[in-house]
């Protein structure tokens, strides 16, 4: 099974549950079980979320899904334009968090590693940030 789609929408937490549930319906393609269906819209809303409080904050912008099955591999792409992350090793320790106010625990990152069998974080300062994933 093969195929790809892209997604492109507005930074408004409206979105996410919207983003995360088109992921999971382009999934269905690999007959996934319950559970992987679950995990990856976890790894979504997470990522998706990261985007719209931390890549924009109150500015508004666009996110980006790109998603392509291959074999029986799905590849998940999330990229926004936004204010970047200077140090994607620290961000990425569970419990590191730059929102400690806004009632962020710092696990979104440790959450899309435990859910998904890939993550890899791309990101340069006032460019943005994309999350490729695999499962
Ligand atoms: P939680 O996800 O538990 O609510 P959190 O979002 O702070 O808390 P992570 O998702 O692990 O925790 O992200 C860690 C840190 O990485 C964030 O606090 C933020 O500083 C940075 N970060 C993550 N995604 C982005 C992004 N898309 N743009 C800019 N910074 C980001
Ligand atoms: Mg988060």
């Amino acid at each position: 099974s093969t195929g790809e789609m892209e997604l492109i929408f507005d930074s408004s937490s409206a979105n996410e549950s919207f983003a995360r549930v088109t992921v999971a319906a382009f999934m269905t393609r690999l007959n996934p079980t319950l559970e992987e269906v679950s995990d990856v819209k976890t790894a979504v809303s997470e990522a998706v979320t990261n985007a719209i409080i931390h890549g924009y904050e109150q500015e508004k912008g666009k996110i980006r899904i790109r998603c392509k099955v291959e074999e029986k591999t799905l590849y998940i792409e999330i990229s926004d334009d936004g204010r970047g992350i200077d140090d994607v090793k620290k961000a990425m320790e569970p419990l590191f968090t730059t929102k400690p106010e806004l009632d962020r625990s710092g696990m979104g990152f440790a959450f899309m590693e435990a859910f998904m069998d890939e993550v890899l974080v791309e990101s340069h300062p006032h460019e943005g940030t994309t999350v490729k994933m695999k499962k």
